[in-house]
C-alpha cells in the first residue's frame, strides 16, 4: 500500500482547525515529523472532478475524472503525461486558482472547495507560490521589486518587503543582482527571479508548470538543481513536466492518462518523513 493509499483512509471528516494554525514555514525546519502521529498532508485531494460546459449546459470535456491524491509535507513530485491529459487542470485546482465540479480539496488541513473567493485568495497567497513557463516578471521592475509584488497583498512595511525579497533571492543565488531589470538576465536567471517571487510568501507549495520549458537544457539543469537545493531544504514541491530526464530527479512521479492518475510511483529512495512505511522502525 503506497503512503497516499494508506493516508487517504485517515481523511478528517471536515477541516483540520490545528493544521490551520500551523508556524510559517521555515526551510531548515519544515521537514520534521513530529511524534508517532502521521502528519496532516500538505495536500489531498478526494474523488476530485473538473467538468467543463457547454454555454448551453451541456458536458464538453471531463478533464478530472474523480482523482485521489495526498501529498505529504516535502516531497518532491513530478507530474506527467500527454498532452490534454489534465495536468494543467489539476495544477490549476492544486494551486487554487479553480475550483473543482465536485470533490474535496484539502490543503494543509482545510477544505478549499467550501471558501469563498476572497478567503480563497488570501489563503492561496500564503500557501502556493506558482512559476510559470513564461517567467511573467514584471519587465519595468527590478528583480527585488518583482520578488517583492506578492508581499504588496499580505500589508508589510516596505522594510520587510524587501528584506524578504533578498532574503529569496539570496536562496536562489541571485542577490549579487539586486538593482537590475529582468532584460538584463539570462533567462536562467529570469526564471531563478520568478523562483524567489513564488519564494517570498514562504509558502507550503512551491508549484511550477513546465518551469524548464522555456530554457536551454544546461539552463533546464540549474533551474532544477535550484528545486533540489529547495526540496533538500524541505519544500514540498509539485512540478508539471513532459521531460522524462526531469520526472526521474524527483522522488514521485505521477502520470497522468484522460483525466486520472494512471501510475504514482515512489523512487527507491527511502525518505522516511514522507514515508512512515520506510521510516526506521517500520
Ligand atoms: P494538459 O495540461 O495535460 O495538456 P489540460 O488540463 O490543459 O491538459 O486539459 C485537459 C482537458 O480539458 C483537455 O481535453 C482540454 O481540452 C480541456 N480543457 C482545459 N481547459 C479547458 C477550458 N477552459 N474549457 C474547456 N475545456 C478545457
Ligand atoms: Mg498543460
Amino acid at each position: 500500500m503506497t503512503t497516499a493509499q494508506s493516508q487517504s483512509s485517515a481523511i478528517p471528516p471536515s477541516e483540520n482547525p490545528s493544521a490551520a494554525a500551523r508556524a510559517p514555514l521555515a526551510l531548515d525546519s519544515g521537514n520534521q515529523a513530529s511524534g508517532t502521529a502521521i502528519p496532516v498532508p500538505v495536500a489531498q485531494l478526494i474523488d476530485i472532478r473538473k467538468t467543463y460546459f457547454k454555454p448551453d449546459g451541456s458536458v464538453m470535456v471531463e478533464a478530472l475524472r474523480g482523482v485521489n491524491l495526498s501529498i505529504p509535507r516535502g516531497e518532491y513530485v513530478a507530474i506527467m503525461g500527454a498532452s490534454g491529459s489534465g495536468k494543467s487542470t489539476l495544477m490549476y485546482l492544486l494551486g487554487c486558482l479553480d475550483r473543482p465540479t465536485s470533490g474535496a480539496y484539502l490543503l494543509d488541513g482545510r477544505n478549499v472547495a467550501r471558501m469563498h473567493d476572497e478567503e480563497l485568495s488570501a489563503f492561496r497567497g500564503r500557501t502556493i507560490g506558482f512559476i510559470f513557463q513564461s517567467f511573467n516578471l514584471i519587465p519595468q521592475l527590478t528583480i527585488e521589486e518583482n520578488a517583492e509584488v506578492p508581499l504588496f497583498y499580505q500589508g508589510l512595511e516596505k522594510s520587510e518587503r524587501r528584506e524578504r525579497a533578498i532574503e529569496a533571492l539570496r536562496m536562489v543565488e541571485l542577490d549579487h543582482r539586486l538593482g537590475h531589470r529582468p532584460s538584463e538576465l539570462s533567462g536562467g536567471q529570469q526564471q531563478r527571479a520568478a523562483i524567489a517571487r513564488a519564494l517570498v510568501t514562504r509558502p507550503l507549495i512551491l508549484m511550477a508548470d513546465e518551469p524548464t520549458g522555456n530554457l536551454d537544457s544546461a539552463t533546464g539543469l540549474a533551474i532544477l538543481r535550484t528545486f533540489e537545493r529547495l526540496h533538500e531544504a524541505g519544500m514540498t514541491i509539485v512540478m508539471v513536466t513532459h521531460d522524462p530526464a526531469i520526472g526521474r530527479r524527483a522522488g514521485r512521479v505521477i502520470f497522468m492518462k484522460d483525466g486520472d492518475v494512471e501510475s504514482d510511483l515512489r523512487a527507491d529512495r527511502p525518505d522516511p518523513v514522507s514515508d512512515p512505511d520506510q521510516a526506521p522502525g517500520h
